[in-house]
C-alpha cells in the first residue's frame, strides 16, 4: 500500500522522527486555515502547498509551491486542487490532485545554508537485508546524481537480526559530511527512521529531501512510503490510509472479489489457478513472442461465478486482443471449470469479443476438453502448455 507524504510523515513523527510540519486540506478555504493553525504553532510567516498524490517529482511538475502570504496559500491551493498533475512519475495525462498539504516553510535562511540530503530506507531482496540508501546530494535532481556521480549515493546494509548498529548511524552522518550539533542530530534522525520502517511493517522509506536547517536540524521534507500489504493486518490503524482513488481501479475491483490481479501493460489476458502457474504461463506468452495483459490467480475455487467476474475484469482492460485459461485441476476438478467457462459465455454473450484459449489439465481433463469442443462456442481448447501459447499468437496474427 502506498501512501501520501501527510500520511507518511504521521507515521515517521509517531516514531519520533523530525519533520516539517504541515496540515492536510481539501479546498482552498481549509488550506488557509491550516496556514493560520501552522503560524500559531510554529510562527511560520511562509507555506508551502504541496499537492498530495501518489507520485514523486511533484516540485518538477509545479505540485509544490511557496507561499509568502495567506491571499498566497489560498491562490496556490486553489490552482493546485483539482489540477492534472503531470510529472515524470505519473502517467502522460497526468493525475488529478483532490488534497494539498499545507507545510511550514522551513528553507529560512540562517547563519549555516540549509542542505538538501536523500536517503531511504529498503529492502535488498539479493541480500536478505535491510539497507539505507543515502547521498549528500538529494533534492529533486537525485536521478541525475545517480547516473552522473554514482559515488555520491553511499549504502549501508543492516542485518534485520540485528537491527542498525550505533556506529552505522555515525558512519552515515561522517559520510554525509556533517559536524557538531547536525552530525548528533543525524545519528538519531537514521535511528528512529529505520524503527520507524521496521516497526511499520514498511518496505520502502524515501525520504528526499531530509533537510539540514540553518540551525543544524534534521528533518523530514517529504515521504514516500509503501506499507508491505501482507502485514497490514498488524496495524489496524493504517488500514484507513489506503486511498482508493490512487489505485488502478481494476485491481480494486479484482481484489474486492477476491481476485489476485495485477495490471500489466501487453495484450494477452490470462486466467490462471496459483500464483505459480500464472508465472509460468506468464513466461510462457512471452517466449511465444506475446505480452501478458495481468496476473490473474484466480485461486482454488475456479467455479462459473469466479470465472465470469475474472472474465469481466480482464476484459475492462481495452489492450486485450485475446484470453489465454490455464488451469491445472487438483482440488477442483477440469470439468466443473470447463462447465464454468462455458456458463460464463453464454451468460456474458456480446461481451467477450475477443478469442479464447482454454488449457486445462488433471483431474477429468478429458471431458473438459470434450464440454469446450462441444459447447459450440468460439473457444479454442489445447492440452500441451506450449500448445496453448502457439495458439494465442495464431489467433492474435
Ligand atoms: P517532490 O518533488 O514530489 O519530491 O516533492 P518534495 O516534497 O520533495 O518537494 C519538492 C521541492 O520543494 C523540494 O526539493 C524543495 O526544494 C522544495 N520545498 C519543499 N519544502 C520547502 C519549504 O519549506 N521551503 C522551500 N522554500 N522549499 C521547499
Ligand atoms: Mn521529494
Amino acid at each position: 500500500m502506498n501512501l501520501h507524504e501527510y500520511q507518511g510523515k504521521e507515521i515517521l513523527a509517531s516514531f519520533g522522527v523530525r519533520i516539517q510540519r504541515g496540515i492536510v486540506a481539501q479546498n482552498a478555504a481549509e488550506a488557509v486555515a491550516a496556514a493560520k493553525q501552522l503560524t500559531e504553532e510554529t510562527g511560520t510567516g511562509w507555506h508551502v502547498v504541496k499537492a498530495q498524490i501518489h507520485a514523486g517529482g511533484r516540485g518538477k511538475g509545479g505540485g509544490v509551491k511557496l507561499a509568502k502570504n495567506l491571499q498566497e496559500v489560498e491562490q496556490h491551493a486553489e490552482n493546485i486542487i483539482g489540477m492534472m498533475l503531470k510529472t515524470p512519475q505519473t502517467p502522460p495525462q497526468g493525475k488529478k490532485v483532490h488534497q494539498v498539504l499545507v507545510a511550514e516553510d522551513v528553507y529560512y535562511p540562517g547563519e549555516t545554508e540549509t542542505s538538501e540530503i536523500y536517503m531511504s530506507v529498503l529492502l535488498n531482496r539479493a541480500r536478505g537485508k535491510n539497507m539505507i540508501m543515502y547521498s549528500p546530494q538529494g533534492g529533486m535532481d537525485i536521478e541525475a546524481v545517480a547516473e552522473e556521480t554514482p559515488h555520491l549515493i553511499f549504502t549501508e546494509e543492516i542485518d534485520p537480526a540485528v537491527g542498525l548498529m550505533p556506529f552505522q548511524a555515525r558512519s552515515i552522518a561522517f559520510n554525509l559530511g556533517l559536524s557538531g550539533a547536525a552530525f548528533k542530530d543525524m545519528t538519531k534522525f537514521v535511528s528512529s527512521l529505520y524503527t520507524a520502517y521496521v516497526k511499520s511493517d514498511a518496505s520502502l522509506f524515501e525520504i528526499n529531501p531530509v533537510l539540514k536547517t540553518s540551525d543544524n536540524k534534521i528533518m523530514a521534507v517529504d515521504a514516500k512510503v509503501t506499507i508491505d500489504d501482507n502485514a497490514l493486518y498488524r496495524h489496524r490503524d493504517y488500514t484507513d490510509m489506503r486511498d482508493l482513488r490512487e489505485e488502478n481501479a481494476i485491481e480494486v475491483e479484482a481484489k474486492e472479489a477476491g481476485l489476485n490481479y495485477v495490471d500489466l501493460d501487453g495484450n494477452v489476458g490470462c486466467m490462471v489457478n496459483g500464483a505459480g502457474l500464472a508465472m509460468a504461463t506468464m513466461d510462457l506468452i512471452k517466449m511465444a513472442g506475446g505480452e501478458p495483459a495481468n496476473f490473474l490467480d484466480v485461486g482454488g475455487t475456479a467455479d462459473a461465478k469466479r470465472v465470469e467476474t475474472a472474465f469481466r475484469i480482464i476484459l475492462k482492460d481495452p489492450n486485450v486482443k485475446a484470453i489465454l485459461v490455464n488451469i491445472f485441476g487438483g482440488i477442483v476438478r477440469c470439468d466443473r471449470v470447463a462447465q464454468g467457462i462455458v456458463d460464463a459465455y453464454k451468460n456474458m454473450g456480446d461481451a467477450i469479443n475477443v478469442p479464447i484459449i482454454v488449457r486445462l489439465q488433471g483431474t477429468n481433463a478429458d471431458i473438459a476438453k470434450a464440454l469446450i469442443d462441444n459447447s459450440g462456442l468460439a473457444v479454442h481448447s489445447a492440452v500441451a502448455f506450449q500448445e496453448a501459447a502457439d495458439k494465442v499468437q495464431e489467433v492474435l496474427a
